[in-house]
């Protein structure tokens, strides 16, 4: 270990908010799936910053974009128009297929958007009483950090000590519609829901659960938020994970890699009914639109068609998951993942993920778990064949010593 390794961790812990806990290792360089220390040590990305990092890292055309873009406009907020706004518009609802869109910049901040966007629709279009408004949500889900998002989590850390928090959420067991039904009354205005719970461990419900949702939400006229902020844009093997279900959202969330990881961009995609509650001075975002993000976002979105990025996650998320479930180790209870968005279950009694990881770590991968007895498994969409099955090695070895 040099001193500027221990130095900088060092800095981080004695100046920084404690809010994370990072693996020991301290970053300067990325290139495609590939990451380099301050050691110059090469590894596989294995996390890809929670999917914002599809396209790999630092894009050569998304970097070209950024730097002239930088060059000639980057903020003017929305009191005036910018002339890249409306080319984005344009590109996100063609390859969408929406009809409206919200600009925002964090997932959250676009979390928090769509349940005011429903819960406005729900007053002035559904006829909901003021201030009765219900939103679904469910168990184990994962939609960001703010209040109000936290206020609607079941996870303990995430919410114990923040509250009180805002009233009108409900919370359903993730994958059962018979639960979502009983939970409905006349005052439900939407249901937010992951189509794959990522943070929870890569859970994907049972191929009937989402066009049973669909039914009940268009049954009783309760708008269908899908959080795509990390399954959209390729992680699943799909444009948008609705796909696998053969059913469209009312409401689609997108984030993370809309910038490829250049910039925080997010945005809200819905129909007129929807978006079109919002007026002016009713809702907005300083950033939200900037002509910089939105430059960003348009060749974000160009590469990851145009490389054949949501292709290569079908074909090599399907070859990878395969591979993986081929890895005889008593340590691994399941292996489960669409497209590239993987993940291994290790057995209650396997000593947990972090000396996986560790391991990982020192054979050059770098991944993370969730909830400690889970490896997440999402490298950039742009990982090769060789690479995935240099990766395999590392994880069979690993994965086989430790069941040793
Ligand atoms: C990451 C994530 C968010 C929050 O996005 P931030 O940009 O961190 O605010 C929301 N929903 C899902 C499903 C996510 O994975």
């Amino acid at each position: 270990m040099s001193m500027r390794f221990e130095e900088f961790i060092a800095a981080e812990n004695r100046l920084g908010a404690h809010n994370y806990k990072p693996l020991d290792v301290v970053l300067s360089r990325g290139q495609g799936v590939w990451l380099w220390d301050v050691d110059g040590k090469k590894y596989l990305d294995c996390l890809s910053a929670y999917s914002a990092v599809n396209q790999g890292h630092c894009h050569p055309k998304i970097l070209q974009t950024m730097i002239e873009q930088a060059g000639r406009l980057t903020l003017t907020s929305r009191a005036f128009h910018n002339d890249q706004l409306a080319l984005f518009y344009e590109d996100i609802a063609e390859l969408t297929g929406s009809h409206k869109v919200l600009p925002m910049n964090s997932g959250a901040e676009a979390v928090e958007s769509a349940l005011k966007a429903v819960r406005k629709w729900g007053y002035e279009v559904k006829g909901v009483p003021m201030d009765k408004a219900e939103v679904i949500v469910c168990s184990d889900n994962f939609h960001g950090r703010t209040l109000g998002i936290v206020g609607f989590s079941t996870d303990p850390d995430a919410r114990e000590g923040f509250g009180p928090f805002a009233p009108g959420f409900v919370v359903v067991p993730f994958g059962d519609a018979v639960a979502l039904e009983k939970a409905i009354t006349p005052n439900t205005v939407a249901f937010l829901v992951e189509p794959i719970q990522g943070e929870a461990g890569v859970i994907i419900p049972s191929a009937d659960y989402f066009p049973k949702v669909r039914a009940l939400c268009s049954e009783h006229r309760i708008t269908l938020v899908l959080d795509e902020i990390q399954t959209g844009l390729g992680r699943a093997g799909k444009l948008l994970a609705e796909e696998h279900d053969a059913i469209e959202a009312d409401v689609t969330l997108v984030g993370k890699a809309l910038s490829g990881g250049f910039y925080p961009i997010s945005a809200v995609l819905s129909n007129s009914e929807v978006l079109g509650v919002l007026q002016p001075g009713q809702h907005g975002s300083t950033f939200g639109g900037n002509p910089l993000a939105c430059a960003i976002a348009r060749t974000a979105m160009k590469v990851l068609v145009e490389e054949g990025m949501i292709e290569n996650s079908a074909e090599l998320g399907g070859y990878f998951l395969e591979q993986l479930r081929g890895i005889r180790s008593n340590a691994i209870k399941e292996v489960r993942g669409r497209g590239l968005m993987l993940a291994v279950e290790l057995q209650p009694e396997a000593g947990g993920a972090y000396p996986i990881i560790h391991a990982l770590k020192k054979r050059g991968i770098l991944a993370k778990d969730t909830h400690g007895n889970t490896i997440r498994i999402s490298p950039p969409l742009v990982i090769t064949r060789d690479e995935v099955d240099w990766a395999l090695e590392q994880f069979e070895s690993v994965l086989t010593g430790i069941a040793a």
